[in-house]
């Protein structure tokens, strides 16, 4: 589903991705983890190229973009990869003065062109999917984060992407919140959901992801699955990384 091979990604002289090669399967998820600064939400935008790599190749979903440090990509070939992605932010970006179905329908109505039956059809499914149907007709603003972390989820869902980037999704929200968010990607990932998930959450890390990478100046240091990666670390690099956050 994603293909990346040597990938970097430069901002001046300062080299944040350098050399990354992973590869994330169908219905796989997968968590970056990582100290501060380590280049985890860079590595995720290059993804959806909301940074453009200035190196390496990029496969999401069948759609392949080839990066040279001079030669800038069609916007074409950046929204071809753009569309195959839905994104959700720390601080769910949700348009203000709109209610929260048409937040859901901006999309697919907007981008997709789709009629606006079906948009609202199609977004009330996701609604109730997030918990969230009888609130429709609400604002944002009236709305807990958790609540709008769940709509910018059923937003991301509603262009119907190929995968699912998560940059923190829960680190904007009052501890209380951060379970209800947290069980909506629970769900996705038991629904065969490919999702890439930068998160600081260890405990929801190792139960929701089936592979965890641990991100280090710009490179994986380690890879494996959950159980392996936080109970029996290979790399002292893991190790002192663990050991500052639990
Ligand atoms: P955090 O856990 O704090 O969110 P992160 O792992 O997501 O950190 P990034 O935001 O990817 O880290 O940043 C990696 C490095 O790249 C940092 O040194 C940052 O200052 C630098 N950086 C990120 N975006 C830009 C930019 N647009 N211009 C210049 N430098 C940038
Ligand atoms: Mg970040």
């Amino acid at each position: 589903m994603i293909e990346i091979v040597n990938l970097t990604k430069s901002f001046g002289s300062s080299e944040v991705i350098r050399g990354v090669d992973l590869s994330v399967k169908q219905g796989e998820v997968l968590v970056i983890i990582g100290p501060s600064g380590s280049g985890k939400s860079t590595l995720l935008r290059c993804i959806n190229v909301l940074e453009i790599p200035t190196g390496g190749r990029l496969t999401v979903g069948g759609s392949s973009l080839e990066f040279q440090e001079r030669r800038k990509p069609k916007p074409s070939q950046l929204l071809e990869i753009r569309r195959k992605t839905g994104m959700v932010f720390q601080a769910y970006h949700l348009f203000p003065h709109r209610t929260v179905l048409q937040n859901v329908m901006e999309g697919p109505v907007t981008v997709q062109k789709k009629k606006k039956g079906e948009a609202r059809a199609a977004a009330m499914t996701l609604l109730q999917k997030v918990g969230l149907e009888q609130k429709a007709d609400s604002y944002p603003h009236s709305l807990s984060g958790g609540q709008q972390q769940r709509v910018s989820i059923a937003r991301a869902m509603a262009m119907d992407p190929d995968v699912l980037l998560f940059d923190e999704p829960t680190s904007a929200l009052d501890p209380e919140l951060v379970g209800e968010v947290l069980k909506v990607i629970k769900q996705l990932a038991v629904e065969g959901m490919t999702m890439v998930i930068v998160t600081h959450e260890m405990k929801f890390a190792r139960e929701v992801a089936d592979r965890v990478i641990l991100l280090a100046d710009g490179v994986i240091v380690e890879e494996g699955p959950p159980e392996q990666l936080f109970s029996r670390p290979k790399h002292e690099r893991t190790v002192q990384f663990l050991s500052l956050t639990y």
